[in-house]
């Protein structure tokens, strides 16, 4: 299951909810910006993503997972390298990138899963998995002894 927004938490979440949401702000929130999307005047992600009451698979196989207007958003950002320059964003969740819940709360790293939506992905990925190992036919010929 691919997931898109940050977790929301009050005073009656879990522990293990305030985790989530930690992980998700510290992991999978993208923060625009020069030096990381900005490709010649244009963010080349693709984020600000648009907001959606709910995942969206249609007819064509595009996908638009659910990214709710909840009101919800942290701060977020980052410092140039080169310049020391910090660049802050307030981040809702149509800047969360695809995370998996499970993959998220094990590594507690940065895992972008994304929405498979061709065919042919599928069966590429199967083929590679069912070829099996690479092969070769080798003939070996004693060399005929007279022939020296
Ligand atoms: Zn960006």
């Amino acid at each position: 299951m691919v997931s898109c927004e940050l977790t929301f938490v009050d005073d009656k979440s879990s522990v293990c909810q305030r985790r989530l949401r930690d992980a998700v702000v510290n992991h999978m929130i993208h923060t625009c910006g020069e030096g990381r999307c900005l490709v010649e005047g244009k963010y080349s992600k693709g984020f600000r993503k648009p907001f959606s009451d709910e995942t969206i698979v249609d007819a064509a196989a595009d996908f638009a997972p659910r990214r709710r207007n909840n009101g919800d958003s942290v701060i977020t950002g980052y410092r140039d390298p080169g310049t020391g320059k910090r660049t802050e964003q307030v981040s809702t969740n149509q800047y969360v990138v695809p995370y998996n819940v499970y993959f998220l709360a094990k590594y507690n790293s940065h895992i972008n899963v994304e929405f498979v939506k061709s065919f042919s992905v599928i069966l590429y990925l199967l083929g590679y998995m069912l070829k099996g190992p690479v092969t070769l036919d080798v003939l070996l010929k004693a060399k005929n002894v007279q022939d020296c």
